[in-house]
Formats: C-alpha cells, sequence, structure tokens
C-alpha cells in the first residue's frame, strides 16, 4: 500500500493529477488491491478510486477524466476493514463532499467513533475504519485544515498516515502519522509527501522526516510542521543519495 501527496504547478507534461498518479506507480512494488486520487481545484474537489490495479484506476480516468488540479493525493490500498471494492477504496469523503482523505494502516478504536458518528445522524457509505475519519475531519474543519487534522487525530487509536485535502484550501496537503511511514520530498516550487521516498525520487532527493504524531502542511513553497500540540518544529532533512 501507497500514499501520496502533491502541490505545485507541475511539469508542462506532468500536471498534479499525472504527479499523483506518477507517484502511486513508483510505490507500487508495496502491493495494494486498490487505488484512488483526488484532485482540488479553486473552489473544487474531484476524486475517483477503482479496485484493482492501477491500469483500473488510469481506464476510469480515461472514461471520466478529472481537472489536473493545483493539489492532489493518490492511494493505494491494502484492505483491512472491509473487502477491495471500489466503495471501499479511497479516498472517504467528507458528507459535503469538499473534504478528502486517504488513510494507510488501522484506526483501532473506529468502531466507537463510527457509532457515535452515526448516533449523530452521519450516513456511512463504506465498511472501511478510514471513513470515520472523513466525516471527524469533516466536522471538525473550520477554515483551517491543519488545526482540524491537529483535533482529529487526538482522537484516534491505532497505525495511521493520513493525507487529506480540501476543495476551500486548493494549495494545500496536510497529512499525518503514527506508527507507519510519512516523509516529505522538497521541489523547488512544488512539495511531495510520500509513504518512502521512492514517490518521488525521480523528482527531488531533498526531504524531510516526518516524526511520529506531527502534522505537516505543504503548499508549493512551503512546509511547516507541528507537533501533537500544535507547536511549529523544525524537522530533520535529508538527501536522498542512492540510486532510484
Ligand atoms: N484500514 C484501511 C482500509 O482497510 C487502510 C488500509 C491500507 O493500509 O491500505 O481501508
Amino acid at each position: 500500500c501507497g500514499i501520496v501527496g502533491y502541490v505545485g504547478p507541475g511539469t508542462p507534461s506532468t500536471r498534479p493529477l499525472d504527479a499523483a498518479l506518477d507517484g502511486l506507480a513508483r510505490l507500487e512494488y508495496r502491493g495494494y488491491d486498490s487505488a484512488g486520487v483526488a484532485v482540488v481545484t479553486p473552489g473544487g474537489l474531484s476524486s475517483a478510486k477503482k479496485a484493482g490495479k492501477l491500469a483500473n484506476l488510469r481506464q476510469v480516468l480515461a472514461e471520466h477524466p478529472l481537472p489536473e488540479g493545483t493539489a492532489s493525493i493518490g492511494h493505494t490500498r491494502w484492505a483491512t476493514h472491509g473487502a477491495p471494492t471500489d466503495v471501499n477504496a479511497h479516498p472517504h469523503l467528507s458528507r459535503d463532499g469538499r473534504l478528502a482523505v486517504i488513510h494507510n494502516g488501522i484506526i483501532e478504536n473506529f468502531s466507537t467513533l463510527r457509532s457515535e458518528l452515526a448516533d449523530a445522524g452521519v450516513p456511512f457509505t463504506s465498511e472501511t475504519d478510514t471513513e470515520v475519519v472523513a466525516h471527524l475531519l469533516g466536522r471538525a474543519y473550520a477554515g483551517d485544515l491543519t488545526d482540524a487534522m491537529l483535533e482529529v487525530t487526538r482522537r484516534l487509536e491505532g497505525a495511521y498516515t493520513l493525507l487529506a485535502v480540501h476543495a476551500d484550501e486548493p494549495g494545500v496537503v496536510v497529512g499525518a502519522r503514527r506508527n507507519s511511514p510519512l516523509v516529505v520530498g522538497l521541489g523547488d516550487g512544488e512539495n511531495f509527501l510520500g509513504s518512502d521516498v521512492s514517490a518521488f525520487i525521480s523528482s527531488t532527493r531533498e526531504a524531510m522526516e516526518i516524526g511520529q504524531d506531527e502534522v505537516v502542511t505543504i503548499t508549493a513553497d512551503e512546509v511547516r510542521v507541528r507537533d501533537a500540540g500544535g507547536s511549529e518544529i523544525q524537522a530533520p532533512r535529508f538527501r536522498v543519495d542512492w540510486d532510484a
């Protein structure tokens, strides 16, 4: 399974949507059963997902093209909760459809959170543990996706790499991790997130390590990292010097 995120203009031949698909292709070696992407454009969010290989997702995108977007996230799933179906594939969306989240790992306390949300009248569309995160983020969102992520991750137990985008913040991807990997790729006028550096190594070798329980916010020209309490920290940088 794998996770990628991208904010930037892309290149003339590779736009944000392609950047996500390329990153997922480089993470295919990790194994997966479904794949999906979301892109944000100023004012909007679009997503596509499909069980099976990345080629199946590309087929869906060929039939129903998405905008290239200003930021993108991409996911390959290794199902733990819910069968490997189209509906259970990620991204999962908030109820208003303006926020998308992808997740690798397991939310151990999802059933408690799911009952609480169901009691509040939130309808669930999938069998995944991940969908609770989409609804919690959607309900916590008050104009700042980083704040929403900090608030929601305090309630989660288990293992996760999470990435989220919101239609109101078209140049932002927010990530969080616990017991599951997440690294940043530092580009020139573009930035990347990945489960590992192979996701972005063909574009940049400058990287940043995200530590346990930290939350990272990337834009095209800025990377900010916060600890679980919300205080900004300096994350360690490193250079990837192995051959890709
Ligand atoms: N637990 C989540 C699911 O089953 C994520 C699995 C993964 O790591 O890809 O959808």
